[in-house]
């Protein structure tokens, strides 16, 4: 039996109704920006593997540091011991977030790091001895699959077989420019009645609702006005951390800073799974206290595992260096000028773009989504180019050392795309 026979005997894959889907792909290996198949086949990988590898599969800056550390610290218990790893990591990613942020708190991914951010909020208020337990987030949202992530998230595909069971969520649209004062005339609303802990929210760009960008000001004026109500922000970065956005984070873009960040995707580099959730000393004081009960009695297993944080310390180094600044001003300007080429072909309804992230929604009816979707996505693969287009939505997240001769590879394969809708 070869691999996709195999695969179909015991696993279950994720986002998938097996019944329908077709077989899986063996990948048996990655390098830069290229995947491989078990047939020696090449793909251009273009989402970074979900926004992951964005310094490239199998660098060896990262693979060599989580190499050595795995001789010296596998994993050790995170509650009562600490070591050099994280706390290295630690420092390093302090220089990098904004400057509000004081205090990490390590889970295992995206979800986690949510689930700890809406916990966080929800405590802080508990801790206080207010009672509020509304969450406020943006229509569409998406913040992951476990309860608070998914209580959250407003993409009903994900939740509907659990929408009795969810936390109390009021959902506002995200600002476009245009709706700005309708949607504060709204979160005012919503806040006025008391009971409001938190906001949680996908800064500047909503990943799952396939790359969708809001108003940067709007946004602004949402988080001022939660500080001045001491509602909790909590800004979802998985998506949008470490340099997708041209800056380190997206809320880098904004004046208003949140109350808590939530990292995880493209954290360590694409190697192993890591989350952390930030906060500001705010929140984190209110947790301080004589009484055990104050404390955050949340604790993953591999909290910190020291080889992620390894992973995770070489990550944020690359980043922050000379080279991968150029890669992602490279990518940047790149983007832009196929935009320029593309924006005006008739099959082409809008585009967007923000740092390496770049979106063009098609000029197609919605009703044949599911076929598009399946066509567009055969299409490229046979052109040797991995993209995951989203409705009608085609947008590229590439990892930031792709060459240029790549990403014209990706342009071309989308270009000759549209010929086929
Ligand atoms: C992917 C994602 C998550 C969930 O992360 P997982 O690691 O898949 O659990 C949460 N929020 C955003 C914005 C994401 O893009």
């Amino acid at each position: 039996m070869n691999l996709r026979e195999r695969d179909k005997k015991h696993l279950w894959h994720p986002l998938t109704q097996h019944k329908t889907h077709g077989d899986m792909l063996p990948v048996a290996k990655a390098i830069g920006a290229l995947l491989f198949d078990d047939q020696g086949n090449e793909y251009i990988d273009g989402i970074a593997s979900w926004y992951v590898a964005m310094y490239g599969h199998c660098n060896p800056y990262i693979t060599d540091r989580v190499a050595s550390q795995m001789q010296q610290l596998d994993q050790v218990v995170f509650s009562g011991f600490t070591h050099e790893p994280a706390i290295r990591m630690s420092e390093a990613l302090m220089e990098i977030l904004p400057d509000n942020q004081q205090k990490l708190f390590f889970s295992d991914n995206g979800s986690t790091a949510v689930e700890v951010g809406v916990k966080m909020a929800l405590q802080y208020h508990f801790n206080k001895g207010e009672k509020r337990n509304v969450l406020i987030a943006f229509e569409e949202g998406f913040h992951g699959d476990t309860f608070g992530a998914m209580s959250v998230s407003g993409l009903s595909i994900y939740n509907g077989p659990f929408e009795d069971l969810l936390i109390q969520v009021e959902r506002i649209p995200a600002p476009d420019g245009n709706n700005n004062e309708g949607v504060l005339s709204q979160l005012n609303n919503l806040i006025a009645k008391g009971n409001v802990a938190g906001f949680v929210y996908e800064p500047l760009v909503q990943g799952a609702a396939a790359m969708k960008m809001h108003d940067a000001e709007g946004l602004d004026e949402l988080i001022a006005f939660c500080h001045e109500h001491d509602v909790v922000t909590v800004a979802d970065e998985v998506m949008t951390g470490f340099g997708k956005t041209g800056e380190y984070f997206a809320s880098d873009h904004l004046e208003h800073k949140p109350d808590i960040m939530c990292l995880s995707k493209a954290l360590t580099a694409g190697l192993l799974p890591m989350a952390i959730t930030s906060c500001s000393l705010k929140i984190f004081d209110a947790f301080y206290s004589d009484e055990l009960s104050k404390g955050f009695f949340h604790g993953h297993t591999y909290s910190a595992n020291p080889l992620a944080c390894a992973a995770a310390l070489a990550g944020i180094e690359l980043l922050q260096s000379e080279e991968m600044k150029h890669n992602i001003h490279r990518v940047t300007a790149s983007h832009q000028r196929f935009d320029k080429h593309i924006r005006q072909h008739p099959k082409v309804a809008s585009t967007r773009q923000l740092g390496v992230i770049y979106a063009i929604d098609l000029n197609v009816e919605m009703q044949r989504y599911g076929n598009l979707r399946d066509k567009l996505f055969n299409f490229y693969m046979e052109n040797g180019v991995f993209l995951r287009p989203l409705g009608n939505t085609i947008y590229i997240l590439p990892p930031y050392v792709i060459t240029g001769q790549q990403l014209q590879q990706v342009y071309e394969v989308i270009e000759a795309s549209l010929e086929i809708l």
